[in-house]
């Protein structure tokens, strides 16, 4: 079986949300899709996993909120890669309401729909749940963010909760590694950077680590760059946090 062949599949990416006994819940999801015009109805898998899965099945409601393609990426970083167990992801994100009450994502959406669980289906890792769309409305007449797009200008990978998700080791084993470029480290800048704190970090959403002896080169990054000299836009290359999410290692 090859697993790339997947990455042939189109997706779009969305929020999906919900709220239960007043507090509000959500996750990035890429699969949606309309099985029925007459009613309108959608399916979504949802990892069991995911916290907001038991939320969507116990308030009978969800929401998804459809990305647009200049997506606010640390939307993507929250919603994808951070847990409501452990946090308020919607702490400072602008949202609305329309009948079921569930939340919608205003701010980086193209398009939302609101809708009432009429049915579930165990699937295994995942489960499916059918909702009727009760309400939907469009944004703006910008362009969905699809999830190939996602992929190829955020280098992100599908978090391990996604139906997509795909081992990076087994990924990497099937694609054809990019020529490494050569950056030229000067003799003095080697010795200059010695006094440099050269301790590694972890990103804190992700897991990503940044080695300094490594850089990341592939974001621009040569080899012997400290953490600390990183430019302020650094993005982590996994989930796409900032600067700011990373902790030092001990
Ligand atoms: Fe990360």
């Amino acid at each position: 079986m090859k697993l790339t062949a997947f990455h042939k599949l189109s997706y779009g990416l969305y929020i999906i949300a919900t709220e239960a006994d007043g507090k509000k819940f959500g996750y990035i999801g890429n699969t949606v899709f309309q099985v029925t015009s007459e009613p309108s109805q959608v399916v979504i898998s949802s990892h069991k996993n995911n916290f907001t899965t038991s939320k969507i099945l116990e308030s009978k409601k969800f929401s998804i909120s459809v990305l647009k393609k200049e997506v606010n990426t640390s939307l993507i970083g929250i919603f994808g890669f951070m847990s409501g167990a452990d946090m308020d992801k919607f702490n400072n994100i602008e949202t609305i309401s329309s009948v079921t009450g569930a939340p919608i994502v205003t701010g980086s959406s193209v398009a939302w729909f609101d809708c009432r669980v009429v049915n579930s289906f165990d699937v295994g890792s995942h489960i499916l749940i059918l909702g009727e769309v009760v309400d939907s409305d469009v944004i703006s007449g910008g362009e969905p963010l699809t999830y190939r797009h996602y992929r190829e200008k955020y280098k992100m990978l599908a978090p391990k909760n996604a139906p997509t998700y795909v081992d990076k080791e087994k990924l990497e084993s099937e694609t054809v590694p990019e020529p490494v470029v050569k950056i030229e480290v000067k003799e003095e800048s080697v010795s200059e950077k010695a006094a440099e704190d050269l301790s590694s970090y972890t990103c804190k959403i992700c897991g990503f680590q940044y080695n300094p002896e490594e850089g990341d080169p592939a974001m621009g990054i040569p080899p012997g760059t400290p953490f600390e000299d990183l430019p302020e836009d650094y993005r982590c290359p996994i989930c796409n946090a900032s600067k700011e999410y990373f902790s030092k290692n001990d």
